[in-house]
């Protein structure tokens, strides 16, 4: 199977005179146990519309459109269309959009594709913009149901960190408000033409019901920021230094943060890099008093 899928990449890539573009981080699927891997992880059926990041030559998208009632894929290279055509006019389930998903209207292309219900998210992403397209889906949440991406292992591996571990840091902490993390599959570099430098997880999110912690969202995730932002500092400085709400400094003295953590049971010295998600919500809470 492998073998089929690999052979048939490379026919395609040569038939249309493709030659993966690295600065698009263009790294092509030829395994289908992966394939299938990722779509079983996601748990797709015909009731459900996933977007798609990054199509490629189409790989996995034939697969979502065999397995999902509908496939909106968004590709940034258009010089990959004409591969993308066929895939198109194969299967009469799939759109696919070509435009960058960072400057992309996800809510208009959810009420698009999705009849105001909920998609979900399948992708082998880029790697050089991973963690800005996860920070743009988790922001857009409520438009998700679930996320299920390929990713480097280690920004994997840092997403399921444990608060004081070297890997934890403020992308852990986005995801964990929106789902808890699981690693589905480990995937090598053989599995990709050309191979990338480095191993792959794919990782699947599934939407929390409700937020695992009540707080001040904004006020929460501007703390967790000014916190690893100056990750080898105290949280005090964090606040006192970095902390910006509606772009301007929140203007906090130290005496006012170390009373705030104070009252939230942490010593003036704590570093944030030790603090979990209900911990940044009740600090958050404690300063909405103040800001
Ligand atoms: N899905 C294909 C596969 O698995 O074989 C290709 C995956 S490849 C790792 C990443 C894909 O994302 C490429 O097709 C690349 O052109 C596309 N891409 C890169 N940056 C993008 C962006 N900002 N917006 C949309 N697509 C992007």
């Amino acid at each position: 199977m492998t073998q089929s899928l690999e052979a048939r990449t490379r026919r395609i890539l040569e038939q249309y005179g493709i030659h993966a573009r690295k600065k698009f981080g263009q790294n092509f699927l030829i395994s289908q146990s992966v394939v299938d891997g990722i779509i079983g992880a996601a748990g797709i059926t015909k009731e459900d519309t996933v977007l798609e990041i990054g199509p490629g030559i189409g790989t996995m998208t034939r697969s979502l459109a065999e397995a999902a009632g509908n496939v909106a894929a968004v590709e940034i290279d258009g010089t990959l269309k004409p591969v993308l055509d066929e895939v198109e006019e194969e299967f009469g389930n799939v759109t696919i959009l070509y435009q960058d998903i960072l400057r992309t209207d996800l809510p208009g292309l959810c009420a698009r594709f999705g009849g105001g219900r909920p998609l979900k998210v399948v992708a082998n992403l880029p790697y050089y913009v991973t963690t800005p397209i996860l920070m743009q889906l988790l922001e857009n949440r409520g438009l998700f149901e679930s996320i299920t991406v390929m990713v480097q292992k280690e920004v994997a591996e840092r997403i399921c960190a444990e608060p004081g571990s070297r890997e934890y840091g403020a992308i852990t902490l986005a995801v964990a408000y929106y789902s808890d993390p699981e690693i589905a599959l480990d995937v090598p570099p053989s599995s990709f033409i050309p191979r990338p430098n480095v191993d792959s997880s794919v990782l699947v999110l599934k939407a929390h019901g409700e937020p695992p912690v009540r707080t001040d969202e904004k006020l929460m995730f501007a703390v967790i920021r000014a916190s690893f932002n100056q990750r080898r500092k105290t949280l005090v400085n964090g606040i006192v230094h970095g902390l910006v709400v509606d772009g301007k400094p929140a203007g906090i003295s130290r005496e006012q943060a170390q009373e705030v953590l104070g009252r939230c049971g942490f010593a003036p010295t704590v570093r944030g890099e030790t603090l979990s998600l209900a911990d940044f919500a009740a600090i958050a809470g404690a300063l909405r008093e103040i800001v």
